[in-house]
């Protein structure tokens, strides 16, 4: 089943969970898989150490209660540099050889959930809403009832575009919640 919040068809297309995740992958089906890719390339622009930064204020600056009693390296995981280098990996060896507990207890910290590599939908869900990554669950709320209002068909007369965006909407902020921000 396509793993796209609220879509019950039958999930064809593999997509790649991210650069941090190589052989992981979610199921959507084919109109999901296009979503998503849609906003996997939203940082195909994007330097290295801007994507970094994009995915540390995504990790950091939503929920500061995840950080409480979590060290500074289990809380951030290797830089984008440290990945490429190696460095980070050596040193992770040797305290877990395997790398299970390593990453199973920074995630843990980090109170995520096995698929936690969203972050490239969240980025574009908060944008589609119009709201910074580090907006609140009342902020998100209110942004959803204002633009819901806004873009309603009703509201606009059937206009096409107003239409796109209240299903915009309406699909971000449903993904939002699936993800525990609101
Ligand atoms: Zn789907």
């Amino acid at each position: 089943m396509c793993q796209w919040d609220g879509c019950d068809k039958t999930a064809v297309h593999r997509a790649p969970v991210g650069r941090n995740a190589e052989g992981e992958y979610f199921m959507f089906c084919f109109e999901h898989v296009k979503e998503y890719n849609k906003g996997y390339n939203y940082f195909s622009g994007l330097s290295d150490t801007e994507i970094a930064r994009y995915q540390k204020e995504a990790v950091t600056g939503h929920r500061p209660t995840w950080t409480v009693g979590v060290n500074k390296s289990a809380r951030n995981g290797p830089t984008q540099s440290q990945m490429r280098s190696g460095t980070a990996g050596a040193q992770a060896r040797m305290r877990d050889p395997f790398g299970f507990f390593n990453e199973a207890r920074a995630r843990q910290a980090r109170h995520e959930p096995r698929l936690r590599k969203l972050k490239t939908l969240e980025a574009k869900a908060f944008e589609t809403l119009g709201l910074a990554a580090s907006a609140t669950t009342a902020d998100i709320k209110a942004a959803y009832k204002e633009l819901v209002k806004k873009h309603h068909p009703d509201a606009n007369g059937g206009d096409r575009g107003s239409e796109d965006r209240f299903r915009a909407v309406i699909q971000a902020y449903q993904l939002l919640k699936q993800a525990g921000f609101c």
